[in-house]
């Protein structure tokens, strides 16, 4: 089978592998579509990950496909069956599954290798995370279901009501479904990003108004000018991963708000806040990492009823061969929201 490998940074191959054998309680899934993704982007950036995966490695980790074949054990499942599946699984005995956090898992097993003709699934992915795509749904939308599941328990934890101002840090493609959410929820959402395109395709997902950052001298002010007696948005939710980023969230949320730091910033970075705004001024932080089986399920339901919009997340198709060129052209394109992978 032909299966990108990453050897390094910025050094992603096509090369011809074996196809894998399922073992006890595996299934071999053939891949229909399989989503860039910033984390992949992150990882080919960078040649590694501490936690999902060691080079040279396959790549990629949101998918959509048929089961080709199952392992010995499996009787839940057949060949032919469209299935979407979560990249991860939690063990279910460590100290944070026992207290009900299994995104926290200390043995949480990843998979990846969603750019390739086959991946081969782990049986705890299988037992834990892999799900039937309803019929109504594309290999594509439902390859969201991942991403998806991590936004969802981020608009969970800051739950914005109606009417309420919404402000979003980043219009990339986990930006861009925040808008989708917090808009479905009745929320007036700002968003504050770069890139045209993706400034456009935040305002067709519901976002009121979009300040483009290229354009203003002074963030803060133009946020505040933008809400009710210019005091801040009632949440800050921060969909970039940087620092500053993070700082700016803090910043600008008016007294009494609600922040959610969603984007992982690099290793080793710090951030600084006003020890006053955040007492005095009673802010909630929050933060969320990674998803849940449960979060997962939530998540491919919202695709499956019509919530989410995925053609203004997954803009391009490409094939496999095209990998390496559509990874290095997202390290510099700002317009790139997810491209659709068909090997
Ligand atoms: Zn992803
Ligand atoms: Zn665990």
């Amino acid at each position: 089978m032909k299966a990108a490998v990453l050897y390094g940074k910025e050094d992603v191959r096509l090369e011809q592998k074996p196809v894998p054998e399922p073992g006890p309680g595996e299934v071999l899934v053939r891949i229909q579509a399989a989503l860039t993704c910033g984390t992949d982007l992150k990882v080919f950036r960078n040649g590694g990950h501490a936690k999902m995966l060691k080079v040279p490695a396959l790549f990629g980790h949101e998918f959509g496909g048929l089961i080709e074949k199952t392992g010995p054990g499996i009787t839940a499942w057949r060949p032919g069956q469209r299935v979407v599946a979560a990249n991860s699984a939690p063990c279910r005995s460590c100290f944070t599954c026992r207290r009900g956090q299994p995104n926290l898992c200390e043995d949480l097993l990843f998979v990846n290798g969603a750019y390739a003709e086959f991946l081969l699934l782990p049986a705890r992915i299988v037992k834990e995370n892999l799900l039937e795509i309803p019929k109504n749904l594309s290999f594509q939308a439902a390859a969201l279901t991942e991403p998806l599941a991590c936004v969802l328990r981020g608009v969970q934890a800051v739950n914005p009501k109606k009417n309420e101002t919404v402000l979003i840090l980043g219009a990339g493609p986990v930006g861009l479904m925040f808008v989708q959410l917090a808009a479905k929820a009745g929320a007036r959402v700002i968003v504050l990003g770069k890139g045209a395109k993706r400034l456009e395709a935040a305002l067709r997902s519901g976002a009121e108004m979009i300040l483009d950052l290229a354009t203003l001298s002074d963030p803060a002010s133009a946020i505040r000018k933008v809400t009710p007696q210019s005091k801040g948005p009632d949440i800050v939710i921060e969909a970039v991963g940087r620092p500053q980023a993070w700082e700016q969230a803090v910043s600008v949320v008016r007294p009494g708000g609600r922040i959610l730091l969603f984007g992982g910033c690099p290793a080793d970075t710090q951030v600084s806040f006003d020890t006053r705004r955040i007492h005095y001024d009673e802010l909630s932080i929050l933060s969320v990492f990674h998803h849940t089986p449960e979060a997962i399920r939530q998540s491919l339901a919202l695709l499956a009823d019509g919530s989410i919009r995925s053609d203004l997340l997954i803009t391009r198709e490409s094939p496999l061969d095209d990998l390496p060129a559509i990874l290095r052209g997202m390290l510099t394109d700002q317009d790139a929201v997810k491209t659709a992978i068909l090997p």
